[in-house]
């Protein structure tokens, strides 16, 4: 799922990168959801790409109205990747954890970023629940 805004990257052809854009309003209106074909060079990969198998976690804090982001491993990657079974986060390096937490939250000071993060969280808390 492509994050608000990130679709504009997506609307010409890259080079070496075959892809659709389809439509999908599951976590925000408007919302694009990019299908590729298992390849895709890896400077324009998409966001949620970068940061897999990890993902953004946002806690609130009710009392003073801010809002922490934290790295976390996608339940979605144990399908997929090897990783998750390797030790979880601390088979991941350091940095790349940071970095996922650091890049969350300069993205949930964007209200558009936070409502669709914030829709996924559900959706992931809702399977976790199953
Ligand atoms: S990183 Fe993998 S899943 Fe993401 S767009 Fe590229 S090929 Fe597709």
């Amino acid at each position: 799922m492509l994050y608000p805004f990130e679709e504009r990257l997506y609307r010409k052809p890259i080079e070496g990168f075959a892809f659709v854009l389809k439509p999908d309003d599951s976590l925000y209106r408007g919302g694009r959801r990019l299908v590729c074909e298992g390849v895709c060079p890896r400077a324009h990969r998409p966001l949620a790409c970068r940061m897999f198998p990890l993902r953004v976690r946002l806690t609130a804090n009710e009392a003073d109205g801010t809002v922490r982001a934290e790295a976390e491993l996608d339940p979605r990657a144990w399908a997929v990747c090897p990783l998750p079974e390797e030790g979880g986060l601390r088979a991941m390096s350091a940095p790349f954890v940071g970095a996922v937490a650091q890049a969350g939250q300069l993205l949930a000071g964007n209200t558009f970023m936070l409502e669709m993060m914030l829709a996924e969280q559900r959706l992931i808390d809702e399977m976790r629940r199953l």
